[in-house]
């Protein structure tokens, strides 16, 4: 652990990528495989690897609780530190010196201690684990398996560098590590295969299912369309689940987004086992009926249920909408243009319930107007663009496919608490917990640290500083006196804030300097958004 957390710091410390590739790959051809595969792990960020299941269950909070009791200090102290560091790592090793006994983990054994974490049940007996693989850890090295918890290395370190280091370590292609990755979804499997010059022996197995490729939120049309290079396919964005089919010589099974197997949830789509070809496609399920969507909750009432009944089939019948093709009678399309794949999969014939999502290759951002509505028409949730070159990046959130909804609404709120940023933004306030009005009483009903511009936050930071009415150290209550205008996807009840309501995706759209704390929203108007915004 201890030469992981200094090559780690040495990649920290250039902002030059090729060194940063050169002193990872120097370092991963001195490893054996078993510390091989978890320092590729832990260097994209994970204590496991993407594929397994495992998840540690280690919040921000227990492990700041740990740090507390090994360092013996005051919670301020802690959060003085974060400020300077930016993060929970740094402020770790700093809290951390001369309060551990070090033991030379191996990296092998860190990966065991995440191992035992992540099978512990119960905070307290999480909490002692931890503290015990603190201890047994130099500052420096804490550090380390702190950001390796929380996911959040910052050593300027994306997964692709981690792969061409490997490629260079062990004159593997890149292209071939890259997507040997993608089908393992394990980094360090991965690399050990590289060495041994096995990764031409990945292959695809039907019925073990990929990652989905995911979409970010497209800035407007227009600019969607701009940075598609001009043209864009353009499909509804449907209301259902993500699902993936695998068929095979009259066999089918169907995959959740989370990879779990779903096929015996859907006993209608059995005849697409008789597609007559082995194929990998991916698509929504949506609950519909004569022609058109049903609302999402229909769809979530029968997943809630154990059995599906004859009479559920009948009363909330599903559609599967198939708008890629991945995988063709022993060919993998993924790395083909879209356009391509969708041609692909136009040539098929599925069979009801299962059908082709309906797509379209526009040029003008005007249309897209009229097809948002037409696709609301349908009862679907937007559009999504999606670039005609672009391949299929497994588990990969791209610019190649961009969602289009429309926000619900928004509304005006003030801001009643302030917490410090992080990694740029660690110095400034620039989250913000906002309320909106009941009757007399300000109540909070979310939280929001994106939409406004660095100087904006900067002047904020200064004001709010000093029209702070009760200073926690990390977080200080604020005069309500700044007004924000906020959007949101769509609101919830929930216990969460004590408005009783949450919003879905808040995000800050303006300063609005010419209202004051007094004309903001009230609970009311943010209960008749729910029901205006029932889906269906
Ligand atoms: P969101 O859940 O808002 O991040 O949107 C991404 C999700 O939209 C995907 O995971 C799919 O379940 C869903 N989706 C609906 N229609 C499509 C489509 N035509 N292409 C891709 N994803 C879609």
């Amino acid at each position: 652990m201890k030469r992981f957390a200094e090559i780690s710091e040495a990649i920290g410390a250039t902002t030059k990528k090729l060194e940063k590739v050169g002193l990872l790959g120097s370092y991963l051809a001195t490893l054996g495989d078993e510390e091989l595969r978890a320092a590729c792990t832990f260097l994209t960020g994970r204590p496991f690897p993407l594929s397994e299941m495992r998840t540690l269950n280690v919040g921000g909070a227990l492990i700041v609780r740990a740090v507390l009791a090994l360092a013996g200090v005051e919670e301020e102290r802690l959060w003085e530190a974060y400020r300077r560091w930016g993060d929970l790592g740094g402020a770790a090793e700093e809290l951390l010196a001369g309060r551990t006994a070090p033991e030379g983990l191996t990296l092998r054994q860190v990966r065991g201690a995440f191992e035992e974490l992540a099978a512990l049940q119960g905070e307290k007996r999480k909490l002692g684990r931890l503290i015990a693989l603190l201890r047994a850890l130099a500052p420096g090295e804490g550090k380390f398996a702190v950001k390796v918890m929380t996911s959040d290395l910052r050593i300027g370190l994306k997964e692709e560098l981690v792969e061409e280091a490997i490629a260079r370590a062990f004159g593997a292609p890149q292209g071939e590590v890259e997507w040997a990755n993608m089908l393992l979804g394990d980094i360090g499997e991965t690399a050990v295969r590289a060495r041994q010059g096995r990764l031409h022996a990945v292959e695809l197995r039907l019925f073990h299912p990929l990652k989905f490729m995911l979409a970010s939120p497209a800035p407007s049309g227009a600019q969607a369309l701009a940075d598609m290079g001009g043209t864009a396919i353009v499909e509804d964005k449907y209301d259902g689940i993500r699902a993936q089919v695998h068929t095979r010589g009259g066999e089918h099974r169907i995959f959740s987004r989370t990879l779990d197997e779903v096929t015996h949830r859907f006993p209608e789509l059995s005849p697409v086992a008789g597609l007559g070809h082995d194929v990998i496609l991916d698509g929504e399920l949506v609950a519909y009926r004569a022609g058109r969507a049903l609302p999402f909750a229909k769809l979530q009432a029968r997943l809630g249920r154990k059995a599906v009944s004859p009479g559920l089939l009948g009363e909330v019948p599903v559609v599967f909408f198939a708008f890629d093709l991945l995988y063709l009678d022993g060919e993998l399309l993924l790395r083909e243009p879209l356009r391509v794949r969708k041609a692909r999969l136009a040539g098929l014939t599925l069979p009801a319930p299962a059908r082709l999502a309906a797509s379209d290759e526009i040029q003008e951002p005007e249309r897209l107007e009229a097809l948002f509505e037409a696709c609301r028409a349908r009862g679907n949730e937007g559009l999504m663009l999606k670039a005609p070159g672009s391949v299929y990046h497994p588990g990969k959130r791209g610019m190649g496919w961009l969602k289009m909804k429309r926000p619900l609404a928004t509304l005006d709120v003030v801001v009643t608490a302030v917490e410090y940023g992080h990694g740029k933004r660690r110095g400034v306030l620039s989250d913000y917990t906002f309320a909106v009005r009941n009757g007399e009483r300000l109540v909070n009903i979310g939280k929001a640290y994106s939409g406004l511009t660095d100087r904006e936050i900067q002047q904020l930071t200064a004001y709010f500083l000093s029209h702070t009415i009760e200073d926690q150290g990390w977080r200080k209550v604020v005069e309500p006196t700044v007004v924000l205008e906020v959007a949101f996807d769509a609101v919830q009840r929930s216990g969460r804030h004590e408005s009783g309501y949450a919003l879905r995706f808040p995000r800050i759209l303006r300063v609005r300097e010419d209202k004051g704390a007094e004309e903001i929203d009230d609970v009311e108007t943010v209960g008749r958004m729910i029901d205006a915004g029932r889906r269906g």
